[in-house]
C-alpha cells in the first residue's frame, strides 16, 4: 500500500494494553482454490456472492472456521459421504469469523465448500465498497490488510495462498476489472447485465484480490509484451498518459532488475474517486487515489510528477515483492513496504536523472530518523495479531525506516551483489511466503558479508544509534554508540548495540566501509581531506564529531561533500539542537554557510527546521520578527540572483526559485514577495499554463495564508468544478490555510459538510491543526463539532486526526487533548495519542532549552 504521504503517521504496537484474543485461523484446513461470482447492485448498495472454496482438510475436524465480516449467509453446503449436506453457520462478529458445521465429523482429504451469501457495498473505503463520481456509482475493493472477509468468506491471512476464478456480473455498459485478463464476456444472465469471467490467477493471498465494476475507461500501452492500461472515470482518464509512460518504463526496468519477468498476464492501474490510502498493489490490478495517478504533464509541478512516478513504481515493485513473494505474517510487513519504498526510487531515478531522486531520499531519511528518535517508537518487526494492531503497522517504521536500512545495506554490499540477493530470495519463494530470516540469509549468502547481523539488529532493535567519533589517527578512528533520542529528557533502558556498517566518504570516490558491532570499537577509516563518516548520507544513524573535524567540514561544506551528504549533515546538526547538544545558533550559522546552495533539496532540508524555530522556539512577536528579518537578509540575494522565470530553466532552478520564494513569503514575511504571490495566484487560477507550476504552488499557499473572501470563493469554485484532480486537490488543501478566523471557520464547516469526500476531510483538518496561526480555531471546531468530524473517520484517518494534536506546545493543551480523546475514543489510535503527548512534551522541553539560546543569538545579530 502507499499511505498518504504528507502525514507522519503515529504507530507502534502496544503489547501491554489488552489481552489480545487469538484471532488466527487454525492450519488444519487449507484453501486451494476459490471460484467466486459477485453480483453488485449499485442502486441498493448490496451484493450477492456465490462461492466455492476447494480446501484440503489435513486431519479430521468437527467444524471449519474461516473469516467473514458483515456477511449474511444464505446457505453453506459440502459434499460429505457422497451426498451434499447443508451446514450450520455460527458467526463471531468480534473475531470476524464464521464456523461451518455439518452434523458429522469432516474427514481428512479434499472438500468443496459451497457458499451463497449477501453483503453490503459500504461507504467506509474498505472491503467491497461504493465510490461515487457525480451521479455515477462504482463498486470497488480495498482488502489490505484484513478486509477481504467483508467481500467473501475466506481464509483471510497472507500465508493461505490459493488460486482464484473470478466472475463479475455487471450492469450492461459498465466495465468489470479484476486481477487477470478477461476470458469471456457475455450478456445475461438477466436483461441489462453482462457476465465477465477472468482467467485463473496464480497462487496469491486474499488481501491482493481486487474486483471493480463501473464506468471505467482506459488508455493502453505495452511493455516487454505485457499489456498495460491506466483506467479511471470518463473525465479523469485523459490525465492517464503520464502514468502509462511511467509504468511502461518501470515494467521493463523491473523485469531486468529482478531477472524474473512480471508474473501476471496484464497490468491495470485504476484511479478511484474515493480511496483511503495512496494506492494498493492488488496483483495485476493496482488501485490509486486519483491524485496519485492522474496528472496533466503540461501544468504539473516537478513534485507532482515525482509523486505519481514514485507511487506507480512503489506499487509495481510490490508485484514481485509482496504479491509474488509475500510475508508469512503481518509482523514482517516491512518486507513488503520497506522494500517497495526503497525500490520505487531506482526506476524513477533512471527514468529522470535530472530529478536527483537520491537527494530526496537523503531528505526523507532525516525525517525518518527524527520520527524514530522520539520516545515512543517500535522495532521494525513487531507483534501484531488483531486487525487494529495490524493496521497500526503501516507506519513510518515499516516504510521509511525499513527502506533506509535496506539502502544502507545495499551501499555496504554493493548494488550488484545486493541485487543478486534479491533475485535469489524471490526465486526461492516464488508464489509462496517468506520471513525476514529468509531475506537476510539470502543477502548474506550472496555477499559473504555479515549483513544478516546488520539486518537482524536493525529489524529487532527499536530506535537508532548515535555514533560519536574521536579524531581519526593514521587511518583508524575510535567510535562509540548509544541510543539517540531527540528529547534530552528521554533515557535508554540499558545499553543497546546495533551492528552498523559505517561508510566513510572519500571525496566522491568509492566509499570505504567497516562494521561497528560493539558499544565501542576502532574502525578502519581512509585518509581523506575531509573526515565524513556517512558516505552518501545513507547511514541509519546520527553522528557527532570533534569540534576540529566539524570545523574542517564546515570550511569545505559546498565542495567537499555531495548534496546528499550536505542534507545528512543538516539533519545531524538539527538533531543536535533538538537534543540540546548544540545551540540553535549553531544551526543557523550552518545555514549561512549553505545559503548559496544550488540544490533545491539541500535548501529545502536546510530551511525545514526554520519553521520549527519560528513556531516552537520563538515565543514573542519580536523574536519572530527578528527571524523573519534574518531570513530575508540571508536568502533574498540568492533568490534575486535566479532572475525571472524562463522556459529554459532547469528543473533544479525552477524548484530552487520556488523554495526560496516560499521561504521569503512565509517565514520571511517579505511584503514584496507576498504581493507577488497574490498576483501570481490570481494569474495561475485564470490560466494555469501561464505560471511555472512549481512557483504557482507556493505562491498560492502564501496567497491563501494572507487571503480574503474573494480568493476563498475562487478556490472553492475551482475545487467544485475542476476536472484535473491535481488542480482540484490543491484548491481544496489551500482552503485550510486561510488565517482570517472567519474564513478559517468557513473552511472547517465546509470540510465536514458532506461536500468534501471523506478521503480528504480529515486531511483538511490536519492541515489546519499544523500551524499555530490556525490550530486553536481548528481544535475548538473539532471539539464542538465532534459528531460531524467523527462521521468522516475511516480506518486509518482516525489515527491521523489524533496524531494531528501533536502540534501543540503547552502542558495545558496536552491535558486538554488527552482528556478529550479519553472521552471521545477513536479506534486504533492509542499509539497516535501517546505519540502526540510525547511530541507536545518534547516541544515544551525544546522551548525551555533553546528559547534563551535563541535570544542570545538574536542579540548577537544586531
Ligand atoms: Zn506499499
Amino acid at each position: 500500500m502507499f499511505r498518504w504521504r504528507n502525514v507522519v503517521i503515529g504507530g507502534t504496537v502496544v503489547l501491554m494494553t489488552l489481552v489480545v484474543q487469538a484471532q488466527r485461523l487454525s492450519d488444519t484446513v487449507i484453501p486451494e482454490h476459490y471460484t467466486l461470482t459477485l453480483q453488485p447492485n449499485l442502486d441498493t448498495a448490496t451484493f450477492i456472492g456465490h462461492e466455492q472454496i476447494d480446501v484440503t482438510v489435513k486431519q479430521p475436524v468437527d467444524a471449519i472456521t474461516l473469516n467473514a465480516a458483515e456477511i449474511q449467509f444464505t446457505s453453506v453446503a459440502a459434499v460429505l459421504d457422497g451426498r451434499e449436506r447443508l451446514g450450520k453457520v455460527t458467526t463471531d462478529a468480534q473475531k470476524e469469523q464464521a464456523t461451518f458445521s455439518f452434523g458429522q465429523q469432516i474427514p481428512a482429504g479434499p472438500l468443496t465448500l459451497k457458499i451463497i451469501y449477501r453483503g453490503i457495498l459500504n461507504n467506509e473505503l474498505r472491503g467491497f465498497y461504493l465510490s461515487k463520481a457525480g451521479k455515477r456509482r462504482l463498486a470497488v475493493t480495498q482488502f489490505e490488510p484484513t478486509d477481504a472477509r467483508r467481500a467473501f468468506p475466506s481464509f483471510d491471512e497472507p500465508a493461505f495462498k490459493a488460486t482464484f476464478d473470478i466472475t463479475l456480473i455487471a450492469p450492461e455498459g459498465a466495465a468489470a476489472i479484476s486481477n487477470t485478463n478477461v476470458v469471456s464476456d457475455e450478456l445475461g444472465p438477466y436483461a441489462g447485465e453482462h457476465t465477465v469471467h477472468f482467467a485463473t490467477t496464480p497462487k496469491m493471498s486474499t488481501y491482493l484480490v481486487a474486483f471493480l465494476v463501473g464506468d471505467f475507461q482506459c488508455v493502453s500501452g505495452k511493455s516487454d509484451g505485457t499489456p498495460i492500461r491506466v483506467c479511471g472515470t470518463a473525465d479523469k482518464v485523459q490525465y492517464g498518459q503520464f502514468a502509462l509512460s511511467a509504468a511502461a518504463y518501470i515494467l521493463h526496468y523491473y523485469n531486468t532488475y529482478f531477472g524474473i519477468r512480471y508474473p501476471m498476464p496484464k497490468l491495470d492501474l485504476i484511479g478511484i474517486p474515493d480511496f483511503e490510502a495512496g494506492a494498493m498493489e492488488n496483483f495485476g490490478a493496482i488501485t490509486y487515489r486519483e491524485t496519485d495517478l492522474f496528472i496533466d504533464d503540461k501544468t504539473a509541478s516537478v513534485d507532482e510528477k515525482k509523486n505519481v512516478a514514485a507511487v506507480v513504481a512503489h506499487e509495481m515493485a510490490h508485484q514481485w515483492f509482496g504479491d509474488m513473494v509475500t510475508m508469512q505474517w503481518w509482523n514482517n510487513i516491512w518486507l513488503n513496504e520497506g522494500f517497495a519504498t526503497w525500490m520505487e526510487n531506482k526506476p524513477v531515478a533512471a527514468w529522470h536523472p535530472e530529478w536527483h531522486i537520491s537527494q530526496d531520499v537523503a531528505a526523507g531519511l532525516n525525517r525518518t530518523l527524527d520520527y524514530d528518535a522520539q520516545k515512543i517508537t517500535r522495532a521494525i518487526r513487531a507483534r501484531a495479531d488483531t486487525p487494529a494492531e495490524i493496521n497500526q503497522m503501516f507506519d513510518a517504521i515499516s516504510y521509511g525506516k525499513a527502506a533506509a536500512v535496506l539502502l544502507m545495506t545495499e551501499q555496504y554490499e554493493g548494488a550488484d551483489v545486493f541485487r543478486k540477493g534479491v533475485h535469489d530470495y524471490l526465486q526461492a519463494h516464488m508464489f509462496g511466503n517468506a520471513t525476514a530470516e529468509d531475506f537476510w540469509n539470502a543477502q548474506a549468502a550472496a555477499s559473504h558479508l555479515p549483513v544478516d547481523k546488520v539486518l537482524s539488529s536493525y529489524v529487532t532493535e527499536a530506535g537508532e544509534p548515535l555514533l560519536t567519533f574521536a579524531e581519526p589517527v593514521n587511518g583508524t578512528v575510535q567510535v562509540t554508540q548509544q541510543r539517540f533520542f531527540l528529547n534530552p529528557q528521554a533515557k535508554a533502558e540499558g545499553q543497546q548495540t546495533w551492528t552498523v556498517p559505517v561508510c566513510f566518504a572519500a571525496g566522491g570516490g568509492q566509499a570505504k566501509c567497516d562494521v561497528l558491532d560493539a558499544p565501542q570499537k576502532t574502525l578502519q577509516a581512509p585518509n581523506a581531506p575531509v573526515f565524513y563518516p556517512d558516505a552518501g548520507g545513507r547511514g541509519y544513524y546520527r553522528f557527532a564529531l570533534t569540534d576540529a573535524d566539524y570545523a574542517r567540514i564546515l570550511a569545505a561544506v559546498e565542495n567537499g561533500l555531495t548534496p546528499e551528504e550536505r542534507i545528512s549533515l543538516l539533519g545531524d546538526k538539527w538533531a543536535g539542537v533538538r537534543s540540546n547538544h548544540d545551540a540553535v545558533g549553531d544551526y543557523l550559522n550552518l545555514l549561512v554557510a549553505m545559503k548559496e546552495d544550488t540544490s533545491p533539496a539541500v535548501i529545502d532540508s536546510a530551511v525545514r527546521p526554520l519553521s520549527t524555530i519560528d513556531r516552537q522556539i520563538a515565543q514573542t512577536p519580536q523574536e519572530k520578527q527578528a527571524i523573519a528579518a534574518w531570513v530575508v537578509k540571508t536568502f533574498r540575494p540568492a533568490y534575486d540572483r535566479l532572475g525571472e522565470p524562463a522556459p529554459t530553466d532547469s528543473p533544479d532552478k525552477k524548484q530552487l526559485r520556488a523554495s526560496l520564494f516560499g521561504l521569503l513569503g512565509s517565514i520571511g514575511q517579505d511584503t514584496d514577495i507576498i504581493g507577488q504571490a497574490k498576483t501570481l495566484a490570481v494569474q495561475s487560477l485564470k490560466d494555469a499554463a501561464s505560471v511555472d507550476p512549481n512557483l504557482a504552488h507556493v505562491a498560492m499557499a502564501i496567497a491563501a495564508e494572507n487571503g480574503d473572501a474573494a480568493f476563498f470563493d475562487d478556490l472553492q469554485h475551482t475545487y467544485e468544478t475542476a476536472q484535473n484532480p491535481q488542480t482540484q486537490d490543491m484548491a481544496l488543501r489551500l482552503l485550510s490555510l486561510f488565517r482570517n478566523p472567519d474564513l478559517e471557520k468557513r473552511g472547517l464547516e465546509y470540510d465536514v459538510s458532506g461536500k468534501v469526500r471523506n478521503q480528504d476531510a480529515v486531511i483538511q483538518l490536519l492541515i489546519a491543526m499544523q500551524s499555530p496561526a490556525t490550530r486553536d480555531v481548528a481544535w475548538d471546531f473539532i471539539k464542538q463539532n465532534w459528531d460531524k468530524v467523527q462521521a468522516q473517520l475511516t480506518t486509518s484517518m482516525g489515527a491521523y486526526l489524533v496524531g494531528g494534536a501533536s502540534s501543540f506546545c503547552s502542558e495545558e493543551k496536552k491535558q486538554d487533548v488527552v482528556s478529550f480523546f479519553s472521552t471521545h475514543k477513536v479506534p486504533a489510535s492509542d499509539v497516535a495519542l501517546q505519540r502526540a503527548q510525547d511530541a507536545i512534551e518534547a516541544c515544551i522541553t525544546l522551548r525551555a532549552d533553546q528559547g534563551p539560546k535563541l535570544q542570545q543569538w538574536i542579540a548577537q545579530q544586531r
